[in-house]
């Protein structure tokens, strides 16, 4: 066995100059394998490529029988090398056959071979096929031939993503790049969007893999490595994380990863091999994954996704990536695609060019899926799986009303769907002619149907659902969306406009509920949280903090100078709470009569139960507010210890069991007895069958998503509400009643002949 002769290097070069050659593809690959032999000493050098069906063919061989190039077949898991693509982990064998994996395909002639070196073609992660040496003798490859092999694997995986062997597949048969897949996942917003893939994080995909000069690259990645570290150590210095916590151990990881001098010397190594510093960082970050995904610990696989992270950073610096820049590129048909996301990040994507979001996660009260729905984006969750297939720019298709994803959609499936796209319009026409009908049950219980909202994209709505006013103004929502507190005057601003859309119609407008997961990036408490829903939020945080609440009160009070003001707090555990605050309301308006503003000519201060704590203080609390409202979605995840935001766990009880039921008919009797209104916001109430539900418990006021008003009120139109609360009467109190509910109101309603 010779001693390895050219280096990686030299072979790059071959590579690079194979690369501008005008060859056909087949061609192309069989002087590419022959190349990586020759220079590698080896046998045989064979490309196996991943199909869409998870079958690894054999597209090109130097010194296995070429007769078996396109026939011989594993499926992945399979053999060797479907053992190296499943696990995307390189395998160095000095006996191949003597490992268990080993299978033996007749037809390719490989038996007289030993040793055995394999690595996975990988391309942002994403594995594209295998790439394999073979020698007659029982030898072991060094760790620089395995370092070659990988380095060489990018080229592959560059022309495999390029589409340039698509041409060498059978009819029918598709490589990974090309496949239609579906997801299954749950409808969290309903509407239908056609468009193309938008991924959230997305992977930097490297395409100029071979450098010119390799100080010059060198010093490139010297100077990206030297911002990254400035930026951690500033990240650092901040003030609000200063403290110990949870996000400044991660920057302590970040610190001590870019610190790290293994890490540098496989960079430089890499770019000594002939890459450029930013295939560089690709290639060791490649293969720092393959090493370390398989570890079970927790601790590790948190800091392999922190150096993922931080790699991606290194990269985008290198590359000039601009976020901002790529949102201004964005398709007017994208679809957002995400592991998961915080609802101000959503609000980061220009509104007019999204036509809807995928989530691997999420669950239907998160509150990404909230903004989502005031912005009226259809969203399917746990759609396990769909970011490490899609690539941006992909054809996509979103399902909300039955939770599928289509991704690169056969076309009987896009036409399927255009033609569900025109069924939608022609329902949204029926619904648009409901729109000032008004909202009277069959047995004549005029019901008002109220819209939630939060940002000025949301007003035109209120005219064209035909919503009877805004029964929750989520006002977080525009801290949420700027990067500093946004000012009284701005704030008032946004309260004014929302007055003038809403003419004569309510609007409760809810006090800052921030806190939990509805994050203000400039404003974080130093306390790490353990259970940040349960934690410093909403009104807890506004009476610690008076001078942020002041100044909300002053300019809803500006706003509404001579109409009515209704002022919702959120989070209520303690009827006191709410006396504290009516104090320092009536403080507002005093200091605001002395400055000869005008003062709203009707004040209604309202209480949000969504705290279990209330359900024992409901007659104190009915005479200490002038409306209350329910914030099921709250108030259900307390009642069950469901968290909201927890998507294993989240639809795991249902809103229509007997417990939350009393719990619902409790408020609703109390809010009688005592003769104040009683809302509910929460997303139940925008979803027909609930919705039906809540007006058979008693509740005659609802606050929903806009889009969901028509369906409701559709609805409602045929429903006999006195009908369906003599069965519901019976219902709730049965001790059996456990899981039949549901299944109660759907015959109910099929029986009545109620659209749902
Ligand atoms: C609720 O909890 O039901 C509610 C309406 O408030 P939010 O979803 O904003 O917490
Ligand atoms: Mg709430």
């Amino acid at each position: 066995m010779r001693e390895l002769t050219a280096g990686p290097r030299i072979l790059l070069k071959r590579l690079r100059a194979l690369m501008a050659e005008a060859l056909e593809p087949q061609e192309r690959l069989d002087h590419i394998v022959r190349e990586i032999a020759q220079n590698m000493v080896a046998e045989v050098c064979s490309f196996y490529v991943l199909r869409s069906d998870e079958i690894l063919e054999l597209y090109a061989t130097e010194g296995l029988n070429p007769q078996a190039v396109h026939l011989a077949q594993l499926r992945l898991g399979q053999g060797l090398v479907g053992t190296i693509a499943a696990t995307a982990r390189p395998l160095n064998l000095t006996d191949a056959q003597s490992h268990p994996a080993f299978t033996y395909l007749p037809e390719t002639g490989e038996e007289v071979y030993n040793s055995f070196l394999g690595v996975p073609v990988l391309r942002a992660g994403r594995t594209m096929g295998v790439l394999v040496v073979q020698n007659r003798t029982k030898r072991a490859y060094r760790e620089d031939e395995l370092e070659a092999l990988e380095t060489t694997a990018m080229v592959l995986a560059e022309m495999v993503a390029s589409g340039n062997l698509t041409r060498l597949a059978r009819p029918g048969v598709e490589l990974t790049n090309g496949r239609s897949v579906s997801f299954n996942g749950h409808a969290y917003n309903e509407g239908v969007g056609l468009g193309h893939v938008v991924l959230h994080e997305p992977r930097i995909v490297v395409t100029n893999l071979f450098n010119e000069d390799i100080e010059h690259e060198i010093s490139r990645l010297d100077e990206a490595m030297g911002f990254l570290r400035l930026s951690i150590d500033d990240m650092l210095s901040r003030r609000d994380v200063a403290m110990e916590g949870e996000h400044r151990d991660v920057l302590e990881a970040y610190r001590m990863f870019a610190h790290d001098r293994g890490w540098m010397r496989r960079l430089e190594e890499a770019i000594r091999n002939g890459l450029t510093a930013e295939a560089a960082v690709e290639k060791v970050q490649s293969d720092t994954r393959a090493r370390m995904m398989h570890l079970s610990d927790p601790y590790m696989r948190e800091r392999l996704s922190d150096f993922d992270d931080l790699a991606n950073r290194l990269m985008r610096q290198l590359m000039g990536y601009d976020p901002k820049s790529a949102a201004e590129m964005m398709a007017k048909d994208s679809i957002i695609v995400a592991r998961s996301m915080g609802a101000a990040e959503l609000l980061d994507y220009p509104r007019e060019r999204v036509r809807g979001l995928v989530l691997e996660d999420g669950a239907t009260t998160s509150h990404v899926v909230i903004v989502a729905r005031a912005m009226g984006i259809p969203v399917v969750g746990q759609a396990k799986g769909v970011v490490a297939l899609a690539e941006n720019n992909d054809a996509i298709i979103i399902d909300g009303e039955d939770g599928r994803v289509h991704l690169r959609p056969q076309t009987d499936v896009e036409a399927a769907y255009a033609e569900k796209v025109r069924f939608r319009a022609k329902r949204q026409a029926l619904y648009r002619e409901l729109r000032d009908k008004p909202a009277v049950t069959k047995d004549g219980k005029s019901i008002a149907l109220l819209m939630n909202g939060g940002l000025i994209v949301d007003l035109p709505q209120l005219k064209e659902s035909g919503a009877d006013g805004v029964g929750l103004f989520r006002t977080e929502l525009q801290f949420m969306v700027a990067s500093t507190f946004p000012r009284s005057g701005q704030q008032e601003k946004l309260y004014r406009a929302v007055l003038e859309a809403a003419g004569d119609k309510p609007v409760t407008f809810r006090t800052l509920d921030i806190g939990g997961d509805k994050v203000l990036p400039y404003f974080r408490s130093n306390a790490h949280e353990e259970n940040p829903a349960m934690g410093w939020r909403a009104i807890r945080l506004a009476l610690d903090r008076p001078g942020l609440m002041r100044t909300q009160l002053r300019a809803l009070l500006k706003a509404a100078g001579g109409r009515e003001l209704r002022i919702m707090l959120p989070m209520v555990t303690e009827v006191a709470e709410v006396r504290a605050t009516r104090e320092i309301i009536e403080r507002e308006v005093n200091y605001l009569t002395r400055f000869d503003y005008q003062p709203p000519c009707n004040l209604k201060i309202g209480a949000m139960i969504e705290v279990p704590s209330l359900l024992w203080q409901l007659d104190e609390l009915m005479n200490e507010v002038d409306f209350a409202s329910v914030g099921s979605n709250d108030l259900f995840q307390f009642i069950m210890a469901v968290d909201r935001g927890n998507a294993q766990i989240a639809d795991r009880f249902d809103q229509l069991s007997p417990a939350f039921l009393r719990v619902l008919l409790q408020i609703a009797e109390a809010g009688k007895r005592h003769n104040k209104p009683v809302t509910l916001c929460g997303e139940m109430a925008g979803k027909p069958l609930t919705a039906m539900m809540l007006i058979g418990l008693g509740f005659r006021s609802i606050s929903m998503s806009a889009a969901a008003i028509g369906p409701v009120k559709n609805m409602l139109l045929s429903l006999d509400a006195a009908a369906l609360n003599a069965i519901l009467a019976e219902l709730v109190h049965r001790p059996d009643a456990n899981g039949s509910i549901r299944e109660n109101l759907v015959r109910f309603a099929n029986e009545q002949q109620i659209p749902l």
